[in-house]
């Protein structure tokens, strides 16, 4: 199994949004990835990261968040055949290129699914305007994709009500991505919020469950470092 890091670009925002109450004010950017991997049993792509019109759609209604985009994602798999897709949510900077790959099965959680049909008040600007119509897979709960433990998805609630994260076995180690489960690792190290979320108790969940994992662990905006981003993508 092969995983293949891909750098969608960056979101210029207030740090303030990203670790709730710590250096508020401060103008931070945070990267925005999504994650190929091929495995003998199919290509799987998680997330698929903010498109091309971002700036016309999400970036109108939500100034607070500057996407710089650096990779458009659909164009750079335009020779991969993508058979599944997870959302770790359907928030804009996780979900906005579905559409795009309309061969291939999308799995989300049914509660998050519900969710992007009709967003609470609150988190309705994080969301597409128009749902974006598609071959979703709902699961509910955790779900091992082919059956080997190699790709499997962890419901972990919290950022929105139907959240997941997947872990991933590569052989010699284990890699959870987390997504927005927890943004940074500040944000575990502080106990500390999102800038939005759902339900802060379940946030707070998640991360006593991530500090016990037995993994390495991707932060939904943290950096990569290069040193770790090659042994990570250095597998068969
Ligand atoms: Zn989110």
């Amino acid at each position: 199994m092969k995983l293949e890091i891909i750098k969608n670009g960056e979101m210029e925002c207030d740090k303030g949004f990203v670790t709730l109450g710590r250096n508020m004010g401060t103008p931070i950017k945070i990267p925005v990835y999504c994650f190929l991997v091929k495995h003998e049993k199919g290509n799987v792509l998680i997330d698929t990261g903010f498109s091309k019109q971002f700036e016309t759609t999400w970036g109108k209604r939500l100034t607070a968040f500057k996407p710089i985009l650096e990779t458009d994602i659909p164009e750079y798999l335009k020779d991969t055949k993508i058979d599944f897709i997870i959302n770790t949510h359907l928030h804009l900077d996780h979900a906005d290129n579905n559409e795009k790959f309309p061969d291939a099965t999308i799995i989300v959680q049914k509660e998050e699914l519900q969710l992007a049909k009709n967003p609470p008040q609150y988190q309705k600007f994080a969301y597409a305007d128009q749902f974006q119509e598609g071959n979703y897979q709902v699961i509910e709960g955790n779900y091992d994709l082919f059956g080997d433990c190699k790709i499997h998805i962890i419901k972990t609630p919290g950022h929105t009500k139907g959240h997941q994260s997947v872990l991933l076995d590569l052989g010699d180690k284990k890699i959870f991505i987390a997504g927005d489960a927890c943004y940074t690792k500040e944000n575990l190290n502080y106990s500390c919020l999102p800038g939005f979320f759902w339900n802060a108790d379940e946030v707070m969940k998640q991360y006593e469950y991530i500090k016990n994992l037995d993994a390495e662990i991707i932060f939904g905006y943290q950096t990569i470092a290069q040193e770790q981003l090659q042994s990570f993508q250095k597998h068969e």
